[in-house]
């Protein structure tokens, strides 16, 4: 596969990197501290157009599908994990729209999002379902024409900032993957509200909340799709989005291990830097070796979903870039971390903020060991095969 990105997509990728320069870098202390979602950097996205990157033009995107998305991502992600997320939510929760919504939902959500001018949230995991989607426990049940919604997600990333949410239900309970549905929530919905806000280890900047769902009337017009084919679009969904949570790991692979080895040349021991330790030297060159593999799997899952391969036949692909991107960002925020020494542990560091940040990489969208599944089975069943 050929990597030449286009005039666009190197735009999209040198602004991003102008505005995590600029912009984000100078933030990501405060916006740990403080625990806020940062505004002016929604602002920031907004005025740059790149809230819209993955976004169609026909609903005032910038139709740079999600290989643009992964491109501003990567270079926000090498200092900050809830900046990059916040482009992450303008895929999120719009994949479900983009790929079963009904014109007038594609031109309200799509466009909204594309423009600043609705945020948005993606709700699928439940106190007692993560990894088993088809587990879930929120039904909605067709009432005058309408659904009537209950049920509680939790770990909604933005839930408490978002104007809507796409939402996975049961209308038909007693079914598994069959019985799922499709809906957009809005804020402001008769019972339909955020509750617990969690503690977390880091991306603190970006709130993740429960919603809770009683007796909530949602109106037939937001259900996505025709009713009990939700599973489909959501797995869906999820694959889309994959190359991305691979991008925020790429970037903050290179974003720590480039401060690694920037300290590692000024920074003596025994007469001399430590960048000359070749100790130090194997860490960098694994690290980098790893780098660039997670680039190559990054960039092509993403030119894979742009070409429309999100089907199970292709999910292994997208699995293999998700999880090799982001446990290199883990294994670099480890390494980089023990080249700054005691420094790397101290919380003026961003040693210390990435290697909080990165963990969670791991678990969302899919967990490491979900991942092993899904490529294992496409092994398994002959759909990845090496004769
Ligand atoms: C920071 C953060 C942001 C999040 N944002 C969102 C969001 O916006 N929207 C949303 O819907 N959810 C979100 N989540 C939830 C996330 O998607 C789930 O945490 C994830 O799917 C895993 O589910 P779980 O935590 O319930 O773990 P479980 O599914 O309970 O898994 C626990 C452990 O068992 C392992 N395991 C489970 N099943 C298998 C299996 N079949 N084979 C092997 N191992 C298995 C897992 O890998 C894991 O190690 C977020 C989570 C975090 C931490």
């Amino acid at each position: 596969m050929d990597f030449q990105l286009g005039d666009e997509h190197r735009l999209i990728r040198d602004t991003a990197r102008r505005i995590a320069r600029e912009k984000v870098l100078p933030r990501v202390f405060e916006i740990d501290q403080s625990m806020e979602y940062p505004e002016d950097i929604f602002r920031t996205f907004k005025e740059a157009g790149l809230l819209g990157t993955a976004l169609p033009d026909k609903y005032g995107g910038a139709g740079a599908g999600v290989l643009g998305l992964c491109l501003a991502v990567e270079e926000v992600a090498k200092y900050c994990q809830s900046s990059a997320l916040i482009l992450l939510l303008t895929k999120l929760p719009t994949s479900a729209i983009q790929l079963a919504g009904s014109e007038e939902q594609k031109q309200r959500f799509l466009g909204g999002v594309a423009t600043g001018q609705l945020r948005g949230a993606f709700g699928l995991t439940e106190p007692a379902a993560g990894s088993d989607v088809a587990g879930i426990r929120t039904v909605a049940r067709k009432r005058n024409g309408d659904y009537v919604l209950n049920g509680t997600k939790v770990w909604i990333s933005g839930a408490s900032v978002a104007d809507f949410c796409t939402i996975g239900a049961k209308t038909d309970a007693s079914a598994r993957t069959k019985g799922f549905s499709v809906f957009i929530v809005e804020r402001g919905t008769p019972g339909f509200r955020v509750g617990k806000h969690e503690k977390k280890m880091g991306v603190r900047g970006v709130p993740n909340c429960e919603l809770i769902m009683e007796d909530c009337v949602v109106p037939a017009r937001n259900l996505v799709g025709p009713e009990n084919s939700g599973f489909h679009v959501l797995m869906r969904t999820l694959n889309t989005v994959r190359p991305v949570v691979a991008a925020r790991g790429l970037g903050a692979s290179q974003g720590v291990l480039q401060y690694a080895v920037d300290y590692a040349k000024q920074r003596e021991a025994f007469g001399q830097p430590i960048a000359q330790l070749q100790a130090l030297q194997f860490k960098m060159a694994d690290r980098a070796i790893e780098i660039e593999a997670s680039r190559l799997l990054t960039y092509q899952a993403a030119q894979m979903v742009d070409d429309g391969k999100i089907g199970p036949e292709h999910a292994h692909m997208l699995s293999i870039a998700k999880a090799f991107a982001t446990e290199t960002a883990v294994r670099t925020a480890h390494d980089a971390l023990q080249i700054l020494g005691s420094y790397g542990y101290s919380a003026e560091s961003l040693t210390e903020l990435i290697y909080r940040d990165v963990r969670q990489l791991m678990i969302v969208e899919g967990t490491s060991e979900i991942h092993r599944t899904i490529i294992a089975r496409a092994m398994l069943n002959d759909v990845l095969n090496y004769r």
